[in-house]
């Protein structure tokens, strides 16, 4: 069985021990990335390591998602994957972030222990698109399935909405 996830963390510390966290977090106890998804079931797969690289401490490893969104083209769902690498760099200030090197996203501490599931549900909402999509048009694909419709209602075409399609096909030659 899997160890379970500790609930808070001292990051310095783990890092110190080369502590290693993987496991699953419960979407639905993530509540303000549950307030942005249609259905909050599911898991969050994570594993990172906490790391010394000199007297810096880092968090550096993966998450792995899928959140069901809202397309915002027809409002209905979309399933969105994250699949995110993520590398932090422990600093106290501002000043120590801007000295960060490039590959490492500042991660300020203000207290000696965090919320793990905070650190998570921060970088899964970067990872969230502005404007969640299906990948196909998904606005036209509607419109055709509404003209199918309405020809039903008027009874020119009962059961195949393509099959008018294919008559004039074959009448065209
Ligand atoms: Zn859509």
């Amino acid at each position: 069985m899997l160890d379970r996830l500790p609930v808070l963390i001292d990051p310095v510390s783990f890092s110190e021990r080369g502590k290693r966290l993987s496991g699953k977090i419960e979407i639905n106890k993530l509540v303000r990335l549950s307030g942005l998804l249609l259905e909050n079931a599911g898991v969050v797969d994570i594993d990172i390591a906490f790391e010394k690289e000199g007297r810096l401490s880092t968090i550096q490893g993966g998450l792995k998602a899928n959140l069901k969104l809202e397309c915002q083209s027809c409002l209905k769902e979309v399933t969105f994957s994250i699949d995110r690498d993520f590398k932090l760099g422990l600093v106290m200030s501002l000043e120590q972030a801007d000295e960060l090197a490039s590959d490492c996203e500042p991660l300020i501490l203000e207290s000696e222990k965090i919320s793990l599931n905070e650190l998570i549900e921060d970088e899964l909402l970067l990872a969230l698109p502005d404007f969640p999509r299906h990948d196909y048009d998904c606005v036209d694909r509607e419109e055709v399935l509404q003209t199918a419709e309405d020809d039903n209602n008027e009874q020119i075409n009962p059961n195949n909405p393509f099959s008018v399609l294919a008559k004039l096909k074959n009448t065209g030659d």
